[in-house]
């Protein structure tokens, strides 16, 4: 079976061209191509390498690793999401938020999820299956398209949030391996400031990420401020207590010198009173963290309710007293369930 080209970085495709005595420049080139121009013009000498050795059972292939089976837009247009199908028959799902002059895109990094996380539709769907970094690769290859076929102006992919379905840290190595691809100033060339990678609490993962420096944005799930709290609502909590948690959240920043976003989705009556944000604002003292506050989004395995604005801006008041800076989340892509916990890989017709 050909490699996909789209899984080598920068300096093992340069290796293989000058294997093939190609000079060092053709790798650019054909860099260029795959990630920024696809009219990139290549020379004689890259032009018989593409057709040797690249295409349907050749040594590498750039077949689509991603076919669109629906593409559904939220009623304010500034959300789509893409059910996206992989070679082995899997669905994943991938979203574009547009914001004034600029999109975000959040892809999934794993079919399914193991964690379990109550709330989550993901998480009731079970793991699948990792993705390899090419499928990563391919999802912000795909909405890149979709910008630009959407206007003449190209619009700018800004932001990349890995915080669709699946979890991160669970699936390390393809995951940090897609982002040396996507980060890479010769091609897609998206800033790691640019980059948040999201996990709900992998420990090892976080702790790696600091050993390894990994220039990426950190967030992090809490959800609860208690053990008990937060195990009734994130299952892998037990395997990871929230006191190892915080303790490797505290190692992460001493080594990396940075600010750690901690994701607190808010539910009516379970995690969203004042005393609750206490507690929180208790466990992050001398982190250097900004809380984001999401009211909970409808799923249908869960019957919480989202927290109201009223408490959720009494909750933030809380957390601004004890000087913890903090964001309530602007719902997104609720009526196409593309909002935070709402991806599952069923199909829909658009
Ligand atoms: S919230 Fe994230 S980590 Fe938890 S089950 Fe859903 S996809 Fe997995």
């Amino acid at each position: 079976m050909p490699r996909s080209i789209l899984s080598l970085p920068y300096s093992a495709l340069e290796r293989e061209l000058v294997a093939d005595g190609l000079k060092p420049p053709h790798a650019r080139t054909l860099w260029k191509a795959l990630y920024r121009d696809p009219a990139t013009a290549f020379l004689p000498p890259l032009q018989r390498w593409v057709a040797e050795h690249l295409g349907p059972g050749k040594r590498f292939t750039h077949e689509p690793l991603v076919e669109v089976l629906t593409d559904l837009k939220s009623s304010d247009l500034q959300t789509r999401k893409f059910l996206l199908g992989l070679e082995d028959g899997q669905k994943i799902e991938t979203v574009l938020m547009g914001y004034p002059g600029r999109f975000t895109a959040c892809v999934s990094t794993q079919a399914g999820c193991a964690m379990g996380c109550v709330f989550c539709a993901t998480g009731q769907m079970g793991f699948v299956r990792h993705l390899r970094a090419e499928e990563i690769v391919a999802q912000v290859l795909h909405v890149q398209s979709a910008l630009r076929q959407r206007s003449a102006v190209p619009a700018l992919l800004r932001n990349l949030v890995l915080m669709g379905m699946g979890e991160p840290l669970h699936n390390y190595d393809n995951v940090i391996a897609a982002l040396q691809i996507i980060a890479d100033p010769r091609g897609i060339a998206l800033a790691p400031s640019r980059i948040s990678i999201s996990t709900v609490g992998v420990v090892p993962g976080i702790l790696r990420l600091a050993e390894e420096k990994q220039p990426y944005n950190l967030a992090v799930s809490l959800h609860g401020a208690t053990e008990e709290q937060r195990a009734a609502l994130v299952p892998i909590s037990r395997r990871w207590p929230l006191a190892e948690l915080i303790a490797a959240c505290r190692t992460y920043g001493e080594t990396t010198g940075r600010k750690i976003f901690f994701e607190w989705t808010l539910i009516a009556g379970t995690n969203d009173s004042p005393a609750q944000a206490a507690q929180l604002a208790g466990l992050l003292s001398g982190l250097d963290a900004h809380v984001n506050l999401i009211p909970l989004n409808p799923t249908g395995g869960f019957s919480g309710m989202a927290t109201g604005t009223a408490a959720a801006e009494q909750f933030q008041a809380v957390l601004m007293e004890s000087g913890i800076p903090s964001t309530i989340r602007q719902l997104r892509g609720i009526d196409v369930a593309a909002g935070c916990g709402q991806l599952k890989a069923a199909q829909r017709s658009s």
